[in-house]
């Protein structure tokens, strides 16, 4: 058993700000109270979290992990030590490994493998078409048996309209969110930054907005047609955003994501260094204060970090040869609290609703600190300051465009299934 005292509770599924003491009993939470108030049973271990966070587990909905496939570039075991060191008690792993999480065999794999090696929770999400090369729909509903959380060809959009809306349909019958890489291909065609001003200053190709929005047009129409459940994975664009606001206002079931760096970083920061090179690419000014403004009035339902580990080999060559992505675990709390908490676009609860209850309800599950649940914590401080140096990563990559800042504010203990992954 594990006792955590004297913290201050932020659990914005009950709504709870105050002063408690968590007893963990295995796997489960099994009494909360406030502080002082839980008589600590014989041999019972204690954690003081004394001008400490707690928080429900942090949950990141999307991140790939490398494995099987790209092992050079990050592990399981590698990716959710990474995870537990950001405050993360389960990860998401997106299904463009090699080969594809497209059917049962993947799947098992995957969570077999985190079973034995993860540091964290991982639920894997299937691919929505074989291979996700968008002709022929994936066997979900045997994933869904093996244990996948949602389906996404993520890396690039479904598709075919006539497809996605195949797939919105067989998962609307087996409730699984439907996430989407919204990217138009023709329009992103040879881009490697957002189109704009500084593209043409660095003379690198851009995409427009539209590549997204465009995407997420469609995808909205075709919730609306099935009844679906559609999330929106790194939304980046001002136009996409107030397609989900609006589609909101109709109550379909659209829901979607956000990055930090696309609420930290903007075109203008991108230079010739190939750590500036993600997809989404960073954004313009006034897409980032949309974003800014969505993620304060409840548009987004979720900050997510899109995890994209690759090897020095791979992302260390010229900006245009490099692939799209960067570390995301480490960086994520402290962005967050950074850009969002204190300079008072939102609340400390918001913040936290946006890494527990609102992904939990993207995949159609709950997340709240409360008896019977399961054992899942994260504490952090709003106080600690540190400096980020990616080379001391638990990540086997380093492609980190925040290495070397520091910041106020860090996850200090990781606690899932009631054991503590990750202490500072
Ligand atoms: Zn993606």
């Amino acid at each position: 058993m594990l006792l955590v005292k004297n913290g201050r509770v932020l659990d914005p599924a009950s709504k709870t700000d105050a002063a408690m003491d968590v007893l963990l009993d295995g796997e489960t939470i099994r009494e909360v109270a406030p502080a002082g108030k839980i008589a600590a049973p014989q041999n019972v271990e204690i954690f003081d979290a004394t001008r400490l966070i707690v928080a429900p587990g942090f949950i990141d909905i999307h991140a790939h992990l490398r494995e099987p496939g790209q092992e050079s570039s990050e592990t399981i075991e590698s990716g959710t030590q990474a995870a537990a060191r950001g405050g993360f008690t389960a990860v998401c792993c997106m299904p463009n490994t090699k080969p594809v999480n497209d059917n049962a065999s993947v799947t098992r794999f995957i969570v077999d493998r985190a079973k034995a090696h993860g540091s964290v929770r991982v639920w894997p999400i299937g691919a929505a078409s074989v291979g996700s090369k968008g002709e022929a729909i994936a066997e979900i509903a045997a994933m869904k048996d093996a244990g996948v959380v949602a389906v996404s060809d993520d890396g690039k959009p479904i598709a075919t309209a006539k497809l996605a809306r195949q797939v919105m349909e067989y998962c609307r019958s087996l409730n699984l969110s439907v996430i989407e890489h919204a990217e138009d291909v023709s329009l992103a065609a040879g881009a490697v930054m957002r189109e704009g001003v500084t593209s043409t200053r660095l003379g690198l190709r851009g995409m427009p907005a539209a590549a997204e929005s465009v995407c997420v047009a469609r995808d909205v129409q075709l919730a609306e047609l099935t009844g679906a459940r559609l999330h929106v994975a790194h939304l980046s664009a001002k136009a996409s955003l107030e397609q989900v606001r609006s589609a909101k206002s109709k109550r379909l079931h659209v829901t979607c994501e956000v990055t930090p760096h696309h609420f930290t970083l903007i075109d203008e920061d991108v230079t010739y260094d190939s750590r500036f090179k993600m997809n989404p690419p960073l954004a313009a000014r006034e897409d980032r204060e949309a974003l800014l403004a969505g993620l304060a009035d409840g548009t987004v339902d979720a900050i997510a970090t899109d995890h994209a580990p690759h090897e020095p080999a791979l992302k260390d060559v010229e900006f245009d040869k490099a692939p799209f992505g960067i570390l995301g675990f480490e960086t994520a709390l402290s962005l967050a609290l950074e850009q969002l908490v204190d300079t008072g676009r939102i609340s400390l609860m918001r913040m936290v609703e946006l890494f527990t209850a609102g992904p939990a309800r993207v995949l159609g599950m709950e997340r709240r600190i409360g008896a019977g649940q399961p054992a899942d914590l994260t504490i952090f401080s709003l106080d600690h300051s540190w400096t980020y140096k990616v080379k001391e990563s638990a990540s086997k990559s380093r492609n980190s465009p925040f290495d070397g800042r520091t910041f106020k504010g860090a996850p200090l203990a990781t606690i899932v299934a009631g054991k503590i992954v990750y202490k500072h």
